[in-house]
């Protein structure tokens, strides 16, 4: 049993040498084990700012508050640590690496978060069972990290790092962003995988209702003016996607 808090988050946004902006206003939020918490709101709302700042993204950096992983107090730990102590940001995985395959890369990370390196062929039929399961072309496997890749395989690109992975909590952004219906359904058919093998805890950010339909969420929370203004149930999706973010855009500023 897994327990990922947030306790009173604060974080300011780094802009310039001189200038700083706080965006997140205290943020409290528990996710257990096996647990999906939508995170829903407005375009700048902060919910990137979050996600960045619990990754311990250099331009952001929290001035108040706790994030703790059972216990351990997560922004004391590297990038590196965080990764290997179960959590999984997928910002923190390199946008592009041209010359570094997917499958060199991807044991690399596993080699990083396992704390030792798996067998070659070991990993090798591993990795071709869940590039089956997401659907993924075997050819993938020895190209160049995000290479030229479509908005879509990028996405499953992340999908297939949390299958090998195994993180206890998964902080997806906007995960499903520009993908169309079919690649939408293999993304959230990889999430719902990684939840029901392993219990896997998720923070699900989205601006949008589309998602959810796919991933059932256990809570939904609404972010607005960087915080959190109002939780529920999945039904509280329902009443966003109906009425919209406005009144939560006044609770919020
Ligand atoms: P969301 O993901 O909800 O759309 P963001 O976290 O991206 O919101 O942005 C929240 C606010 O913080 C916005 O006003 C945005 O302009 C500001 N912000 C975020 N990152 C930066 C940055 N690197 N430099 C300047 N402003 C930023
Ligand atoms: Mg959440
Ligand atoms: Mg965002």
């Amino acid at each position: 049993m897994t327990k990922f808090e947030l306790r009173g988050v604060r974080a300011d946004v780094l802009i310039g040498a001189e200038e700083r902006e706080e965006i997140l206003k205290g943020v409290d939020l528990t996710i257990n084990s096996g647990e999906t918490h939508a995170i829903m709101g407005p375009n700048g709302s902060g919910k990137s700012t979050l996600a960045y700042a619990i990754a311990g993204h250099p331009k952001y950096e929290i001035t108040d508050g706790e994030v703790l992983l059972d216990g351990e107090n997560v922004l004391e730990m590297s990038v590196d640590e965080r990764a290997r102590a179960g959590l999984f940001l997928a910002m923190q995985y390199p946008v592009e690496v041209p010359g570094v395959s997917m499958s060199n890369f991807l044991r690399s990370s596993v080699t990083a978060v396992r704390g030792e390196a798996p067998k070659l062929r070991a990993f090798s039929k591993e990795l071709q069972g869940a590039m089956k399961g997401l659907a993924i072309d075997p050819v993938f496997a020895a190209r160049g990290v995000n290479e030229g890749f479509s908005g879509g395989e990028k996405k499953r690109h992340e999908i297939l790092q949390l299958e090998l992975l195994k993180p206890k909590v998964a902080i997806l952004d906007e995960t499903d962003s520009g993908l169309d219906v079919d690649a939408l359904r293999v993304v959230s058919e990889g999430i719902n995988h990684a939840k029901e093998t392993h219990e896997m805890g998720v923070m699900l950010i989205t601006h949008y209702t589309r998602i959810l339909n796919y991933v059932k969420p256990d809570h939904v929370h609404v972010f607005s003016g960087g915080r959190i203004v109002e939780s529920g149930g999945p039904e509280l999706a329902d009443s966003l996607e109906a009425e919209g973010y406005e009144r939560f855009v006044k609770a919020g500023a």
